[in-house]
């Protein structure tokens, strides 16, 4: 049975002091409501990881990186490698998160490469895919997802497929307000773990978990994560709320 994870993406925001309020009161609320068969991961900022760290490990929740380097260590201005965030006890990193795809433009090789950093020193990736509006108008969502999948993510063995979360990420719904239908999020998770399926088989399929990412609220995850290939959100806006953050975790 896969375990369910809920993870949130603080993405660029808040100063020192509000991101040490904030996971303060996110660990306040889930102690006295957390369900333990629910993984709650919390993504930072690089460095509010220390105090996040703390925090979080020390009452068994998971602390999550934002980004990694493709390569190892030297002479790369500003990066952070995959050892250094193993270091810091980073237990996942989201890659390929729309936002980098568009902005930095990271390609599915470099995903596959941070893939490869991550696995190499015991991080779990949360691997982002997601089909832009214009796309799914033009009905090539599964084209594109399916494209995003296989460069990013099968030249991996079975094992470290196992390892693997990916978020189904429609790009039109992160931040928009403007949330998939549970129909539309079934559609494509139920897909993705048939891709999955086709190149590694069913113990692997079942066993990967794969989560809905997209202007998911305290109002709609109950909705969202009762589709049976949904096992769980990576939650942007509403994982800056620790009431709403700890809502979504329990919406299971
Ligand atoms: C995200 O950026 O990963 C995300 C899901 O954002 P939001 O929940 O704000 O749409």
């Amino acid at each position: 049975m896969r375990r369910k994870i809920v993870a949130g993406n603080w993405k660029m925001n808040l100063d020192f002091q509000q991101a040490d309020e904030l996971i303060a009161n996110i660990v306040k609320e889930l102690n006295q409501h957390h369900r333990k068969d629910v993984d709650v991961v919390i993504c930072p900022p690089f460095p509010y990881l220390m105090i996040a760290d703390y925090e979080a490990e020390t009452n068994g929740y998971f602390l999550g990186a934002q980004n990694v380097s493709i390569f190892n260590n030297g002479a790369y201005t500003g990066e952070i490698s995959a050892s250094m965030l193993s270091a810091m006890c980073v237990d996942y990193c989201i890659v390929g998160h729309s936002e980098r795809r568009k902005l930095f433009f990271e390609s599915n090789k470099d995903v596959a490469e941070k893939v490869n950093r991550l696995l190499e020193n015991d991080v779990k990736p949360i691997v982002c895919v997601g089909e832009v509006l214009e796309e799914r108008e033009n009905g090539q969502h599964f084209s594109v997802i399916k494209k995003q999948v296989s460069e990013g993510l099968f030249h991996l063995t079975e094992g470290q497929m196992q390892q693997i979360v990916i978020a189904y990420e429609p790009v039109w719904a992160i931040g928009t307000g403007r949330t998939a239908s549970t129909f539309q999020a079934q559609e494509i998770h139920s897909f993705i773990r048939g891709l999955v399926l086709e190149k590694y088989g069913a113990e692997t399929a079942n066993e990967i978990r794969i989560l809905y990412g997209g202007s998911c609220t305290a109002k709609n995850a109950k909705d969202l994560f009762a589709m049976p290939d949904v096992d769980g959100g990576l939650i942007g806006g509403a994982s800056l709320k620790a009431n709403d953050f700890v809502t979504i975790a329990q919406s299971f």
